[in-house]
């Protein structure tokens, strides 16, 4: 499962918690996957081995007609069969044909208890019943997807999600990851529909108005990767291989597919080589589902997509491409890892996630260079490193009990980014050969069945023939990272030694005494093309480390997950050295000194002499951080003294790049020189440089004629400077040119644009905007992220907007509510209301099981309070000294913020 990149909104679905049921202990997480261990709150000793399943649903009334055969393996005599249902209404249950003597379905406990006139003997055994279900109304189970087409028609699609736990809404069966079983699907529903499953169409039969449509069985599968769609849908295809490869979308946008069924080729002839073993189905598609659908889910051979992580029209822009891409690339690799071996329970979730993620980004990196795919990933690493640096943070293995934990584990900073961000330290670490060699190990030995990290770690160690479970183990199962700190010593001749020790890095005041990680270390000394790889495995070592006067990278490359603080001695010599660093060593320095600063271990002043040796300099990454630290900084000053001077002094930072950069895109420009022209001009334009005001808002009075007048890549730059400075007349314009988008990419990107108006009355007609009925169906969901935009240019209005609102707002975020009031809504309205009242508020809105998310949440909240007035003191001090004006501006006005 892939949720959104660009939105906060990405979490995890909701059920209310269960009592206890059958369960086996729980145990550390050090043995190989076995069906009677792997952890489950279904008993073991009835295993389905085959479901037929035939459904009939009704979408005009939400419910669904079914009847189930389930071939079932007894493995010890037994009169009592359980399995996992929620809101159906079984009938007509019989077990080899003689109706049973009772059957209890609780829908708390998503649980239906069949007892049998008398016990059955071991061996194999039918289960038959009809049942009544449910159709929902958010991705849940099966649900239906009301849209309004780009040409105005309304339509209605049906498809499912089911990850983690919401298959038993569409059917009831054994719905944990370890129950395999092999599935046939019939559907029938309108003849003029098109409906796609996992499988092929086996057979079909027209009955007067309704087709009954059979899809081939499939392979042994857990039942959260069953996928049905059923609507007016369209196909463009492709082989690759064996493989038939379809993009699906609403009749008439399946062209704009054609983007994603390349890339589709490409990356599964790649993974066919990379996993050593051949994608075993006969068909993979792709089918985008409109807007409410958020993310991704990687159903075994039928993956859906929100529609704007599938489909590239005239309106998209490089971003939209790149996350396209690294979404396909990540869903992708789910056919096998997750798909083709599963983890045994959800504790392990981070096999699929994790893996998925990190090949995702090895595959992008690889088909794309011009893009600098692993630069763009280190922002993912530090949001990782800045949730995983809070005393709260969880470890990436964490114990699931129920189906809330199940939903929260898909926690996008941890299960995520830390988990690919441990992967690509490992394999740089075991070496990448060494490494394909283990994952390949590790796919043939657990092919259709399911698999541990002990598995994994035995694969890479028969592979390396090193102890790898010792050296990942730590980054596994503990919480946080360390902070390697650089002690160098000097001899007569000049040759330096360096202490490196290491302590778990917290942002603020902790417990960060933990036991040693084996730390992965990429030592660089001056200009070396190649760092040495080295293990810290102990709480101090000493190594030897070139001469003093030469520059050191105790993370070259920024590949490895930990931070690295550096002596003063050594910090200067990098310092004095930056401009000649790779850029990698580069954006790690740059990352480090940053969070060293929050977390009130080195002053802003070091932070900024870096900064400020970036000159002109067009290395895309290294100023995106750059940028982000200013842009920060200046959102804490917003009010202060000190926020002109400041503004000023950031403004003048940028100028020699803006000077070089311009406002006119060349032919020959990479990627990355555009994204960083938009990132600079977007900023200056915040920070008040009138002629880049100016400029901004003669471009737009060009676009408002003609929108071909700003490339789709330009728009959200140009539009959100005009916002931010916009009077009642520009706000009326560009609210006119959001309600008349095109399509859903173009709605997003106006009404984004709308939230960042800066004036307080224009600002509340925005937030009417964002709860107002001008949505069509499937953008009801784009609500929540236009309230986070309007927070940060208004926080109380936008807090006051949420609150009072949020039913509507949260309705169509339905499986995800709970974590985004829980832990991101605290973490983006932290400066809107005390925290007491934000906490206060947030306790009585989700289950008191989110109390560890709530922690997380508050934690942020507070540290960004806390980080406010250290900053709006540092930038004082900063000022007073005099550094703040040793790069006086040059042809830059300053203005109003
Ligand atoms: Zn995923």
């Amino acid at each position: 499962m892939r949720s959104k990149d660009n939105s906060r909104v990405r979490a995890a679905a909701l059920l209310i918690g269960l009592a206890a049921a059958p369960a086996l202990a729980w145990s550390a997480p050090v043995a190989p996957f076995t069906f009677e261990s792997a952890y489950g709150r279904l008993p073991k000793n009835v295993v389905p081995l085959d479901y037929q399943v035939a459904i009939t649903p009704d979408a005009a009334a939400l419910s669904l007609a079914g009847e189930e055969r389930v071939l079932l393996e007894f493995r010890q005599p037994t009169d009592t069969v359980i399995l996992n249902s929620l809101n159906e209404v079984l009938g007509n249950v019989r077990l080899d044909g003689v109706p049973v003597k009772g059957v209890v379905s609780n829908d708390e406990q998503q649980l239906t208890t069949i007892t049998l006139v008398k016990a059955a003997g071991a061996g194999r055994h039918t289960l038959t019943f009809s049942y009544k279900g449910k159709i929902e109304t958010t991705p849940v189970g099966l649900f239906a997807q009301p849209f309004v087409a780009p040409g105005g028609e309304k339509g209605l699609l049906l498809s499912t999600q089911f990850e983690p736990t919401d298959a038993r809404r569409m059917f009831p069966c054994w719905d944990e990851p370890a129950f395999r079983a092999t599935v046939e699907l019939t559907a029938t529903v309108p003849a003029a529909w098109v409906v796609v499953s996992n499988m092929p169409v086996a057979r079909r039969s027209v009955r007067g108005e309704l087709a009954a449509t059979t899809f081939q069985r499939t392979p042994k599968m857990p039942t959260y990767l069953v996928e049905f769609s059923a609507g007016d849908l369209a196909r463009i295809s492709a082989t690759s291989g064996k493989t038939e490869l379809s993009v699906w979308a609403v009749r008439g946008q399946e062209k704009d597919g054609a983007v994603a069924l390349a890339n589709a080729q490409q990356i599964l002839a790649d993974y066919n080589d990379y996993f050593g073993y051949a994608f075993p189905l006969p068909k993979l598609d792709s089918i985008a589902v409109p807007g409410g659908f958020t993310g991704a889910m990687e159903n075994w051979g039928a993956i859906t997509y929100n529609d704007q992580l599938l489909l590239v029209n005239a309106s998209s822009t490089l971003n939209d491409r790149q996350e396209i891409y690294s979404v396909q690339a990540h869903e992708m690799a789910h056919q096998w890892n997750g798909d083709l071996v599963t983890m045994g329970w959800w504790d392990d979730l981070w096999l699929n996630e994790s893996f998925a993620s990190w090949r995702a980004a090895k595959e992008t990196d690889l088909r794309n260079p011009e893009w600098k795919w692993w630069e763009t990933q280190d922002a993912d690493k530090e949001g990782a490193m800045w949730a995983d640096a809070r005393a709260t943070s969880h470890a990436i293995f964490q114990h699931v009990t129920n189906e809330l934990q199940a939903a929260n584990a898909f926690d996008s900073e941890i299960t995520y980014s830390k988990g690919q961000a441990v992967l690509r330290m490992l394999e740089a670490h075991l070496g990448d050969d060494v490494f394909r060699d283990g994952v390949r190990r590790f796919m043939k030995a657990h092919a259709y069945s399911n698999a541990s990290s002990t598995d994994l770690w035995n694969a890479l160690g028969d592979a390396s023939g090193r102890d790898v479970a010792r050296i990942a183990g730590g980054w596994i199962e503990r919480p946080g990272f360390p902070l390697v700190s650089v002690a160098a010593a000097c001899d007569a001749t000049g040759k330096r030694s360096v202490r490196l020790s290491q302590q778990r890095f917290l942002l603020q005041a902790g417990d960060a005494a933990a036991a040693p990680w084996q730390v992965p270390l990429q030592i660089r000394v001056g200009s070396e093309a190649k760092p040495r790889p080295a293990l810290l495995t102990t709480p101090a070592e000493t190594f030897e480390a070139g001469r003093c006067d030469e520059p050191l990278s105790v993370n070259a490359g920024a590949i490895g997950y930990y931070r690295v603080a550096y002596d003063a001695p050594t910090l200067s010599t990098n310092t004095l050295a930056f401009a000649t660093l790779p850029s990698a060593d580069r954006i790690a320095l740059l990352d480090d000194q940053w969070a060293l600063f929050a977390a009130g271990r080195q002053g802003l002043a070091e932070y900024l002499k870096l900064a400020s040796r970036m000159g002109s300099d067009l290395d895309q990454r290294a100023w995106s951080q750059v940028n982000n630290a200013l842009a920060s900084i200046e959102r804490n000053l917003r009010g202060q003294s000190s926020h002109d001077a400041f503004t000023a002094y950031a403004r003048a930072l940028l100028q020699p790049l803006a000077d070089r950069l311009g406002w006119q895109v060349h032919a020959d420009e990479s990627s990355g020189t555009q994204k960083l022209r938009r990132a600079v001009l977007g900023n200056l334009g915040t920070w008040g440089d009138t002629a880049v005001v100016d400029e901004a808002k003669r471009r737009f009075a060009v676009f408002a004629a003609d929108h071909s007048a700003i490339a789709p890549d330009d728009q959200a730059m140009v539009l959100a400077i005009v916002a931010r400075n916009a009077d009642a007349a520009r706000y009326d314009q560009l609210h006119a040119i959001a309600r008349a988008a095109h399509n859903d990419t173009e709605l997003q990107r106006y009404y984004t644009a709308l939230m960042q108006v800066r004036d307080p009355a224009l600002a509340a007609q925005a937030a009417r905007v964002a709860v107002s009925d001008e949505f069509p169906e499937q953008a009801q969901s784009v609500r929540m992220g236009l309230v986070m935009e309007l927070a940060v240019q208004n926080p109380q209005l936008a807090w006051t907007t949420f609150t009072q609102n949020a039913d509507l707002i949260l309705k169509p975020q339905a499986p995800y509510a709970p974590l985004i009031v829980a832990q991101y809504a605290p973490e983006v309205f932290w400066e809107a209301a005390p925290p007491d009242a934000i906490e206060a508020w947030v306790r009585a809105r989700v289950p008191a099981e989110m109390a560890d998310s709530i922690a997380r949440g508050m934690e942020t909240a507070r540290f960004s309070i806390a980080q406010k007035s250290a900053m709006i003191k540092a930038v004082g001090s900063f000022l007073d000294t005099g550094a703040g004006v040793a790069r006086p501006a040059s042809g830059s006005v300053a203005g109003k913020p």
